[in-house]
């Protein structure tokens, strides 16, 4: 596996001939009592009853190895280099039926805490740039492992979406010395017309112009650019953001099953790019988020490959629709 650079879009793929094809899972290895482990990197506490409560492991087929250096090379006008970085499964909860839409309060905390814990770690070392944490549900999602499982990868470039995000952050900010996603939750506050839920420091919502139909954003109200910070720093509000998770997974869950989640937080601000500047006014340009974005079968229409998104259910009617789903709560 290697890293090639697009010189058009300037986005990094990762590419090579996967030697080990599709994995089938005949037991699974992430229960507490899993005969061959994969390699334990931090554990969270046994709580309740159970021998652990959230843990994070090496990939068992990991896409970015810790081990070397990149080697970032050019080839006539192509760049390259080899996946250095890290891939980490974060095991969400000890019992193999307990997700993230039907957990506790207190076993999502945890959860929380394995991930913050793990972008801090991850972040200290010198050679990363971005620690993205993902977790794709179902078939259609490409769901891994049936263990309630999110992932998380280290890499040396931070990807295109978040790319996006941080370089419209910054010259939103340079203009209005403003953070664009605090003028964001302001406005839907203000006009509530697609709130799906507040909660303490918490909101969900949809974003104004969807990519898929029930896409959900959640923020905390409260400005901070980096989760990690959040999470460790005020502690006690994470029992909000678990139950807003909680409930609007439990929301989309009523209209499919599959989604895929992203936590998209700052990046590693060891790297101050002088050329790119992206990280001089990190602090107060972005802002750390959580987006759902359901997978629709019968509503992926795509048109000319998604180069333009297409939505047919409006935001509006969207969170109308949300907002009524009968949860638990
Ligand atoms: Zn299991
Ligand atoms: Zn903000
Ligand atoms: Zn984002």
């Amino acid at each position: 596996m290697e890293l090639r650079k697009d010189p058009i879009t300037r986005s990094w793929v990762i590419t090579g001939d996967d030697p080990t094809g599709p994995r089938v899972e005949s037991v699974c290895r992430f229960c507490p009592d899993a005969a061959s482990a994969p390699q334990v990197i931090a554990t969270m506490p046994n709580t309740g009853g159970v021998p652990w409560s959230a843990r994070a492991l090496v990939h068992p087929t990991p896409l970015y190895h810790i081990e070397g250096e990149p080697a970032r090379r050019g080839d006539g006008l192509y760049d390259r280099m080899h996946s250095v970085g890290a891939h980490e499964v974060l095991v969400e909860n000890s019992r193999h039926d307990h997700h993230l839409w039907n957990a506790s309060e207190a076993e999502i905390e945890w959860f929380f805490r394995m991930a913050a814990e793990r972008i801090f770690d991850l972040k200290r070392d010198p050679r990363i740039k971005y620690v993205s944490l993902f977790k794709d549900y179902g078939g259609s999602a490409g769901q891994e492992f049936s263990h309630p499982t999110s992932q998380i990868t280290a890499t040396m470039f931070v990807p295109r979406r978040v790319l996006y995000e941080l370089r419209a952050g910054r010259e939103y900010f340079l203009t209005k010395e403003r953070c664009v996603f605090c003028d964001i939750i302001n406005q839907e506050e203000r006009q509530a017309l697609r709130v799906i839920e507040s909660r303490g420091d918490y909101i969900a919502l949809c974003p104004y112009a969807p990519r898929v139909p029930y896409e959900a954003w959640i923020l905390p109200r409260n400005h901070d650019a980096a989760f990690e910070h959040t999470a460790l720093v005020r502690q006690g509000q994470l029992a909000d953001l678990a139950a807003i998770l909680r409930r609007t997974l439990q929301r989309v869950r009523t209209f499919t099953e599959e989604f895929h989640l992203v936590l998209h937080t700052s990046p590693s601000s060891q790297h101050p790019s002088k050329t790119l500047g992206y990280w001089k006014t990190i602090d107060d340009d972005y802002h750390w988020h959580i987006e759902l974005l359901p997978v629709l079968g019968s509503k992926a229409r795509s048109y000319t490959f998604k180069e333009v998104y297409y939505s047919p259910v409006s935001s509006e009617t969207a969170v109308k629709q949300l907002r009524e789903a009968k949860i638990d709560g």
